[in-house]
Order: C-alpha cells, then sequence, then structure tokens
C-alpha cells in the first residue's frame, strides 16, 4: 500500500560510499559511531543500522527508545545514547545493554548496577554535559557508585561546521585539560561531521568519532565535499494533470501564474508529509530526466508542478527529492536551512524502501 502517497528510496551503496569517504580521513584505529539518532536522520532506524553494522563500530541515538529498538531489532553493536536518563528510563540502559551518557553527576544515582556509561563534558556547547567546574564533583562521586562502569569521555563542538574556526581550538584545548582528572584508559571522542572534514590538522581524534549527517552525504556547513553522496530518494506521482492558460493562477494566495499554456498537475505530497510550505514555487521536481518547477503554495497535503507543454498521465512517477531532482543540500539552501533538518522532516510515517 503506498503511505501517505509516496516514498522514500535510500542507496545502500551511497551510505555505504559515504562510510568508506569518512574513513578515509581516519587516523590508524580510530572506530566509527555512526549517529543514526531521530530515524536516522529520517532515513530509517532499523534499517540503516542493519546496513551500517557491518561496517561501523558503535551506534549512537538521541533518545533511549531508539536504542531500545535497535536492540529489539537484533542489532549487536554497543549504542550510546545522547540523552540524560531519567528516573522514569534508567533501568532500560541496563535492561537492553545501552550505554548511558552522564551529563550530570546526579545521574549516577539514578543508573541501576550494571549499566555502563560515558562522561559527556560541556565544554562550550551548553546544551547537555559536565560543566568543567563541576568536574572534580564528578570524578569524587564516581568512585561511590562501584556497580556503574564508565567506558569514555566525550564532548561536541558547537563550530565544527564552519572550518578554521577558532572556538574549535578552544573547545578542544578545553577537552584536553579536563581529560587528565579521568582515567587515562577511557574511550575518548569528540569529532562530529565538521571535526572530521574540516579539521584533518587538528589532534581531535582520540578513539573514535561520531558522524551523522556524512552517513547521508552531506557535509557541515557550507563547503562543499565531492565524495559525498546523497543517499536519500523521495518520489511521489501526478494525481492529477490538467491544462492551465498562460495567466492563470495556481494554488492559494494564486501566488504563482503560468508564464505559457501548458499543463499544471497535482502531486499528492505537501507539508504534511515535509515538503515545507517555506519552499513554495522555489524548488523543482524531476519526471526521468527533466526538471519542472514546483509551482504555487505549497497546500497541506499537495504540491503543484508546471509541466509546460508536456502531458504527463497521471500516475507517472515524479521524483521530489535526491536522484535527478534537488538534493537537501538545495532545498535547505532556498529553505534557510540545513540538510538535517530537511531529511529529519519527512514524515516517519512514508515507507523507506533500500535498495541494496
Ligand atoms: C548529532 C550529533 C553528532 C553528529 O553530528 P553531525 O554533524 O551530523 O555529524 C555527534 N555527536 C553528538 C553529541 C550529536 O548530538
Amino acid at each position: 500500500m503506498v503511505q501517505l502517497n509516496s516514498t522514500v528510496y535510500v542507496h545502500t551503496s551511497k551510505l555505504l560510499n559515504n562510510v568508506s569517504a569518512i574513513k578515509k580521513r581516519l587516523n590508524r584505529n580510530v572506530q566509527t559511531m555512526a549517529v543514526v539518532k531521530d530515524n536516522a536522520y529520517g532515513h530509517d532506524l532499523i534499517q540503516t543500522a542493519q546496513r551500517l553494522e557491518p561496517v561501523v563500530d558503535w551506534f549512537c541515538v538521541a533518545r533511549v527508545d531508539e536504542g531500545v529498538r535497535l536492540r529489539e531489532a537484533d542489532i549487536k553493536l554497543p549504542i550510546l545514547v545522547f540523552e540524560s536518563p531519567s528516573a522514569e528510563t534508567a533501568s532500560l540502559y541496563a535492561d537492553f545493554k545501552l550505554t548511558a551518557s552522564l551529563t550530570d553527576a546526579s545521574i549516577l544515582g539514578l543508573l541501576k548496577d550494571g549499566t555502563e556509561y560515558q562522561i559527556n563534558l560541556d565544554t562550550g556547547m551548553r546544551r547537555l554535559g559536565v560543566l568543567p567546574n563541576e568536574v572534580e564533583d564528578v570524578v569524587s562521586k564516581m568512585a561511590k557508585f562501584p556497580g556503574l562502569t564508565c567506558t569514555g569521555i566525550y564532548t561536541h563542538f558547537a563550530k565544527a561546521d564552519d572550518p578554521g574556526n577558532p572556538e574549535v581550538d578552544t573547545q578542544l584545548d578545553l577537552f584536553k585539560n579536563l581529560r587528565t582528572k579521568f582515567d587515562s584508559e577511557l574511550m575518548t571522542h569528540t569529532a562530529n561531521t565538521g571535526a572530521i572534514f574540516h579539521y584533518p590538522e587538528l589532534d581531535l581524534q582520540f578513539d573514535a568519532v561520531r558522524p551523522g549527517v556524512s552517513l547521508y552525504g552531506y557535509g557541515a556547513g557550507e563547503e562543499q565535499i565531492t565524495d559525498l553522496e546523497p543517499a536519500i530518494e523521495w518520489k511521489s506521482f501526478l494525481m492529477q494533470v490538467k491544462p492551465i492558460s498562460k495567466g492563470e493562477a495556481v494554488s492559494y494566495g494564486m501566488r504563482w501564474v503560468a508564464p505559457t499554456d501548458g499543463y499544471i498537475a497535482a502531486v499528492p505530497t505537501g507539508y504534511a508529509a515535509g515538503v515545507s510550505r517555506i519552499l513554495s514555487s522555489k524548488i523543482e521536481y524531476s519526471i526521468n530526466q527533466t526538471r519542472f518547477e514546483q509551482a504555487g503554495t505549497i497546500s497541506m497535503d499537495y504540491s503543484m508542478v508546471f509541466l509546460k507543454d508536456e502531458k504527463f498521465d497521471p500516475g507517472t512517477e515524479i521524483t521530489l527529492l535526491g536522484g535527478n531532482a534537488q538534493s537537501a543540500k538545495e532545498w535547505a539552501e532556498k529553505g534557510q536551512t540545513i540538510p538535517y533538518e530537511i531529511t529529519t522532516r519527512i514524515h516517519p510515517s512514508i515507507q523507506r524502501i533500500f535498495i541494496d
């Protein structure tokens, strides 16, 4: 059954190519922790993890429920959960063998004996993590919980998407400094996509890296990275095709006006499915190899496309995103956002089919 009138295809070969592009940048013996949070950036959590499991060393997820889903799908690799454990979720870490993030000393009291955890140090992101002035307190409290095992320590950069930014050095220096207060054996990691691709000269890979968006084929920030390939292709179909005359307006607000006589088609995919309304009349779809302009205000369940003088049959397949149409990077530029938001906004109920 066609769910929500569109389908997302994911090219496994491109995911694997992107893993190779990442690994090409790694020092010897650096592990890859694949970030598959938020439904693998919209690509599908389980299917993505199954394809990546043979070629990566760890998975990282945002929430503990995502870790539970991976375990229920029989994923065996270690899994790091980024969010802070709560009283409600604490027992899931031990039950499903998920590695917790220690973002605050009080979490030690929540975790069940047998749980493994890694310390998240906040070196400048000011999101989650232990602040520098709390480190002494965390170190002394850790010793009071012998039933818990600390396996690693990490931090996250706020400006690594921007090549050559001095804030990255500042965070790294602070991290290295705070790192000395902990056991030198702990697995250590800092690098997201930006740090891996834009900071080859800095000593920031340690034992592992945490790439996210690059797995799916995009760089972080403005700089193009030519050996990454977007893995996603989102397709829908023409539900109705009708003639339109030069000067006639289309869709809510009648903001788009036909420049010539031709054909207009209704594609049953709108902002409820994840084609953001801010992209109205700014993007192009493709049929076979040809691009056609998306015409007029994107509505909840439809976006219209101007077929010029080509009268395609209803039911004709049309590519909205990826493939011969525009990439999530191009949509992001037109929508003043980043590819991460484009792919995570594709409605999770739309079927994801992996092309192996
Ligand atoms: C999302 C996230 C990553 C991955 O970032 P990308 O820019 O997608 O590579 C790594 N580490 C943490 C803590 C994250 O939240």
